[in-house]
Protein backbone atom coordinates (compact mmCIF):
# COMPACT_ATOMS: atom_id res chain seq x y z
CA UNK A 1 0.00 0.00 0.00
CA UNK A 2 1.45 3.16 -0.91
CA UNK A 3 2.60 5.80 1.66
CA UNK A 4 -0.15 7.96 1.66
CA UNK A 5 -3.29 5.49 1.96
CA UNK A 6 -4.90 4.58 5.05
CA UNK A 7 -6.83 1.89 5.79
CA UNK A 8 -9.63 1.31 8.73
CA UNK A 9 -13.12 2.65 10.28
CA UNK A 10 -14.54 5.84 11.37
CA UNK A 11 -14.31 7.22 14.43
CA UNK A 12 -15.35 11.03 15.39
CA UNK A 13 -11.69 13.16 14.65
CA UNK A 14 -9.93 13.86 18.01
CA UNK A 15 -8.70 17.64 18.58
CA UNK A 16 -5.07 19.40 20.57
CA UNK A 17 -5.60 22.66 21.84
CA UNK A 18 -2.21 24.45 20.10
CA UNK A 19 -3.53 27.83 21.00
CA UNK A 20 -4.75 29.16 24.54
CA UNK A 21 -7.75 28.85 27.07
CA UNK A 22 -9.99 31.17 25.99
CA UNK A 23 -8.46 31.52 22.45
CA UNK A 24 -8.74 27.86 21.05
CA UNK A 25 -7.06 26.52 18.10
CA UNK A 26 -7.69 22.74 17.15
CA UNK A 27 -5.43 20.68 15.52
CA UNK A 28 -7.29 17.76 14.51
CA UNK A 29 -6.66 13.93 14.41
CA UNK A 30 -8.41 11.04 12.74
CA UNK A 31 -7.74 7.59 13.92
CA UNK A 32 -7.46 4.56 10.92
CA UNK A 33 -6.32 1.36 11.81
CA UNK A 34 -4.26 2.78 14.72
CA UNK A 35 -2.34 5.16 12.84
CA UNK A 36 -3.45 8.81 14.31
CA UNK A 37 -3.76 11.11 10.85
CA UNK A 38 -2.76 14.60 11.60
CA UNK A 39 -5.17 16.39 9.30
CA UNK A 40 -4.63 20.16 9.29
CA UNK A 41 -1.39 19.00 7.48
CA UNK A 42 -3.49 17.77 4.32
CA UNK A 43 -5.25 21.22 4.09
CA UNK A 44 -4.68 22.60 0.37
CA UNK A 45 -4.13 19.29 -0.56
CA UNK A 46 -6.19 16.37 -2.67
CA UNK A 47 -8.23 13.74 -0.34
CA UNK A 48 -10.19 11.08 -1.31
CA UNK A 49 -12.09 9.03 1.45
CA UNK A 50 -13.56 5.68 -0.15
CA UNK A 51 -16.12 3.99 1.44
CA UNK A 52 -15.92 0.04 1.57
CA UNK A 53 -19.36 -0.75 1.97
CA UNK A 54 -19.46 -2.15 5.17
CA UNK A 55 -20.08 -0.48 8.86
CA UNK A 56 -18.30 -2.10 11.83
CA UNK A 57 -19.92 -1.50 15.25
CA UNK A 58 -17.86 1.02 17.58
CA UNK A 59 -18.55 -0.97 20.53
CA UNK A 60 -18.60 -4.58 19.84
CA UNK A 61 -16.64 -4.81 16.46
CA UNK A 62 -19.13 -6.75 14.55
CA UNK A 63 -19.99 -5.61 10.70
CA UNK A 64 -23.42 -4.03 10.36
CA UNK A 65 -25.56 -3.54 7.64
CA UNK A 66 -26.69 -0.22 8.97
CA UNK A 67 -25.41 2.40 11.19
CA UNK A 68 -27.83 3.20 14.48
CA UNK A 69 -26.90 6.28 17.01
CA UNK A 70 -23.78 7.32 15.09
CA UNK A 71 -21.92 3.62 14.71
CA UNK A 72 -23.22 0.87 16.53
CA UNK A 73 -25.04 -2.36 15.70
CA UNK A 74 -28.80 -2.85 16.73
CA UNK A 75 -28.09 -5.00 19.63
CA UNK A 76 -25.57 -2.37 20.92
CA UNK A 77 -27.71 0.57 20.38
CA UNK A 78 -30.39 -0.30 22.67
CA UNK A 79 -28.29 -1.56 25.07
CA UNK A 80 -25.12 0.24 25.92
CA UNK A 81 -24.94 3.47 28.20
CA UNK A 82 -23.26 5.41 25.25
CA UNK A 83 -26.75 5.89 23.34
CA UNK A 84 -29.13 6.17 26.64
CA UNK A 85 -31.78 8.48 26.23
CA UNK A 86 -30.18 11.08 28.63
CA UNK A 87 -27.02 11.24 25.91
CA UNK A 88 -29.09 13.70 23.56
CA UNK A 89 -31.71 15.18 26.00
CA UNK A 90 -29.92 15.12 29.83
CA UNK A 91 -33.36 16.41 31.27
CA UNK A 92 -34.60 12.60 31.30
CA UNK A 93 -31.28 11.36 32.79
CA UNK A 94 -32.33 9.28 35.80
CA UNK A 95 -29.22 8.49 37.19
CA UNK A 96 -29.44 10.91 39.79
CA UNK A 97 -32.06 8.48 41.30
CA UNK A 98 -29.99 5.29 40.42
CA UNK A 99 -31.02 3.88 37.56
CA UNK A 100 -29.10 4.32 34.17
CA UNK A 101 -28.09 1.18 31.71
CA UNK A 102 -24.70 0.93 33.71
CA UNK A 103 -24.22 2.76 36.87
CA UNK A 104 -21.32 2.55 37.42
CA UNK A 105 -20.95 4.80 33.55
CA UNK A 106 -23.67 6.99 34.77
CA UNK A 107 -21.66 7.29 37.75
CA UNK A 108 -18.84 9.03 35.50
CA UNK A 109 -20.67 10.16 32.95
CA UNK A 110 -23.67 11.94 34.36
CA UNK A 111 -23.40 12.27 37.97
CA UNK A 112 -20.54 14.58 37.23
CA UNK A 113 -20.29 18.74 37.18
CA UNK A 114 -21.99 19.81 34.01
CA UNK A 115 -22.27 23.27 31.99
CA UNK A 116 -25.17 24.59 30.21
CA UNK A 117 -23.07 26.92 27.71
CA UNK A 118 -24.21 29.41 24.74
CA UNK A 119 -22.51 29.14 21.80
CA UNK A 120 -22.34 30.51 18.54
CA UNK A 121 -22.31 28.10 15.23
CA UNK A 122 -24.26 29.83 12.90
CA UNK A 123 -26.76 30.81 15.31
CA UNK A 124 -27.12 31.15 18.85
CA UNK A 125 -27.37 28.06 21.06
CA UNK A 126 -27.65 26.51 24.31
CA UNK A 127 -26.27 23.15 25.31
CA UNK A 128 -25.14 21.09 27.67
CA UNK A 129 -21.68 19.19 28.06
CA UNK A 130 -19.76 17.34 31.48
CA UNK A 131 -17.50 19.89 33.09
CA UNK A 132 -14.15 17.87 31.08
CA UNK A 133 -15.44 18.55 27.68
CA UNK A 134 -14.61 22.26 27.55
CA UNK A 135 -13.44 23.24 24.70
CA UNK A 136 -14.07 19.65 22.73
CA UNK A 137 -17.53 20.14 22.76
CA UNK A 138 -17.36 23.13 21.25
CA UNK A 139 -15.03 22.63 18.68
CA UNK A 140 -17.28 19.33 18.02
CA UNK A 141 -20.15 21.61 17.37
CA UNK A 142 -18.01 24.12 15.08
CA UNK A 143 -18.45 26.69 17.62
CA UNK A 144 -16.67 30.25 17.06
CA UNK A 145 -17.91 31.50 20.42
CA UNK A 146 -19.16 30.26 23.28
CA UNK A 147 -19.51 31.21 27.35
CA UNK A 148 -20.36 29.08 30.12
CA UNK A 149 -23.76 29.57 31.93
CA UNK A 150 -23.64 28.18 34.98
CA UNK A 151 -22.71 24.90 36.93
CA UNK A 152 -24.93 21.72 37.95
CA UNK A 153 -24.18 18.77 39.84
CA UNK A 154 -25.44 16.53 37.15
CA UNK A 155 -26.85 15.81 34.05
CA UNK A 156 -29.89 15.98 34.84
CA UNK A 157 -30.07 19.25 36.35
CA UNK A 158 -28.11 20.90 33.60
CA UNK A 159 -31.18 19.01 31.39
CA UNK A 160 -33.35 21.75 33.03
CA UNK A 161 -31.92 24.31 32.85
CA UNK A 162 -31.34 23.79 29.40
CA UNK A 163 -35.06 22.72 28.48
CA UNK A 164 -36.34 26.11 30.29
CA UNK A 165 -33.39 27.86 28.18
CA UNK A 166 -34.86 26.30 24.96
CA UNK A 167 -38.07 28.57 25.20
CA UNK A 168 -36.15 31.76 24.34
CA UNK A 169 -33.35 29.71 22.48
CA UNK A 170 -32.37 27.11 19.95
CA UNK A 171 -30.57 24.11 21.10
CA UNK A 172 -29.60 23.11 17.39
CA UNK A 173 -26.81 23.83 15.08
CA UNK A 174 -27.22 25.32 12.07
CA UNK A 175 -25.18 22.76 9.87
CA UNK A 176 -25.29 24.96 6.94
CA UNK A 177 -24.67 28.08 8.14
CA UNK A 178 -21.91 26.70 10.52
CA UNK A 179 -19.79 25.31 7.52
CA UNK A 180 -20.54 28.47 5.10
CA UNK A 181 -18.55 30.43 8.18
CA UNK A 182 -21.64 32.51 9.19
CA UNK A 183 -20.60 35.08 11.68
CA UNK A 184 -22.54 38.00 13.43
CA UNK A 185 -21.10 40.98 14.35
CA UNK A 186 -23.22 42.11 16.77
CA UNK A 187 -23.50 39.06 18.57
CA UNK A 188 -22.68 39.80 22.38
CA UNK A 189 -23.09 36.50 23.96
CA UNK A 190 -22.27 37.88 27.55
CA UNK A 191 -25.17 40.18 26.95
CA UNK A 192 -27.59 36.94 25.87
CA UNK A 193 -25.14 35.36 29.24
CA UNK A 194 -27.14 38.10 30.74
CA UNK A 195 -30.66 37.61 29.70
CA UNK A 196 -30.52 33.58 30.24
CA UNK A 197 -29.35 34.05 33.59
CA UNK A 198 -31.75 36.48 34.10
CA UNK A 199 -34.61 34.02 32.29
CA UNK A 200 -34.22 31.28 34.41
CA UNK A 201 -34.10 33.09 38.01
CA UNK A 202 -36.32 32.20 40.41
CA UNK A 203 -37.38 29.41 38.39
CA UNK A 204 -36.28 26.82 41.22
CA UNK A 205 -33.46 25.08 39.00
CA UNK A 206 -30.47 24.10 40.59
CA UNK A 207 -27.09 25.98 39.63
CA UNK A 208 -24.05 28.18 40.13
CA UNK A 209 -23.99 30.86 37.52
CA UNK A 210 -20.09 30.84 36.13
CA UNK A 211 -18.20 33.90 36.28
CA UNK A 212 -17.69 35.66 32.52
CA UNK A 213 -15.27 34.62 29.74
CA UNK A 214 -15.88 34.08 26.65
CA UNK A 215 -14.09 31.38 24.36
CA UNK A 216 -12.90 32.28 21.28
CA UNK A 217 -12.42 29.29 18.25
CA UNK A 218 -10.10 29.43 15.21
CA UNK A 219 -10.50 26.96 12.67
CA UNK A 220 -8.45 25.16 10.45
CA UNK A 221 -10.38 26.82 7.05
CA UNK A 222 -8.63 28.42 4.25
CA UNK A 223 -11.91 29.64 2.79
CA UNK A 224 -15.51 28.95 3.58
CA UNK A 225 -17.95 27.32 0.62
CA UNK A 226 -20.70 29.71 -0.44
CA UNK A 227 -23.13 26.57 -0.54
CA UNK A 228 -22.45 23.82 1.10
CA UNK A 229 -23.89 19.97 0.31
CA UNK A 230 -23.42 17.23 2.82
CA UNK A 231 -22.05 13.79 1.55
CA UNK A 232 -23.38 10.83 2.31
CA UNK A 233 -21.52 6.91 2.28
CA UNK A 234 -25.05 5.39 2.10
CA UNK A 235 -25.40 6.85 -1.18
CA UNK A 236 -21.71 7.44 -2.60
CA UNK A 237 -18.84 6.00 -1.96
CA UNK A 238 -16.55 8.83 -2.62
CA UNK A 239 -15.92 11.68 -1.72
CA UNK A 240 -12.35 13.49 -3.16
CA UNK A 241 -11.41 17.20 -4.20
CA UNK A 242 -9.53 19.59 -2.54
CA UNK A 243 -9.57 19.45 0.98
CA UNK A 244 -10.52 23.71 1.85
CA UNK A 245 -10.36 23.19 5.83
CA UNK A 246 -11.87 21.24 8.92
CA UNK A 247 -15.11 22.37 11.23
CA UNK A 248 -16.87 20.64 13.92
CA UNK A 249 -16.85 17.08 12.81
CA UNK A 250 -16.30 17.91 8.78
CA UNK A 251 -14.07 17.98 6.19
CA UNK A 252 -14.77 20.68 3.82
CA UNK A 253 -13.87 20.29 0.01
CA UNK A 254 -13.74 23.32 -2.00
CA UNK A 255 -16.51 22.21 -3.97
CA UNK A 256 -18.66 23.03 -0.79
CA UNK A 257 -19.25 19.32 -0.15
CA UNK A 258 -18.87 18.42 3.23
CA UNK A 259 -17.92 14.86 5.14
CA UNK A 260 -19.65 14.22 8.79
CA UNK A 261 -17.06 12.35 9.73
CA UNK A 262 -18.47 11.63 12.72
CA UNK A 263 -21.94 10.50 11.76
CA UNK A 264 -19.87 8.07 9.45
CA UNK A 265 -18.61 6.43 12.55
CA UNK A 266 -17.96 2.80 11.65
CA UNK A 267 -17.64 2.89 8.07
CA UNK A 268 -14.75 0.76 6.74
CA UNK A 269 -12.74 3.09 4.68
CA UNK A 270 -9.38 4.04 2.44
CA UNK A 271 -8.17 7.70 3.06
CA UNK A 272 -5.93 8.62 0.41
CA UNK A 273 -4.03 12.03 0.01
CA UNK A 274 -2.10 13.20 -3.15
ZN1 LIG B 1 -22.23 -3.74 18.46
Amino acid sequence: MAENSWNGYLTKMETENVGSEYDVVPKYFLSLNGVRLEMNQFIGKHVSVEYAGQIKCIKCGRITKKSFGQGYCYPCFISVPETEECVLRPELCKAQLGIARDMEYATNHCLIDHFVYLAWSGGVKVGVTRFHQVPTRWIDQGATHAVKLCRTKNRYSAGLVEVELKKIMSDKTPWQAMLKGVEDENLNLLFEKDKALEYINGKSLEYIPETNGLYRITYPVNEYPVKVKSHSFDKESVFSGILMGIKGQYLILESGTVLNIRKHSGYIVTVKVE
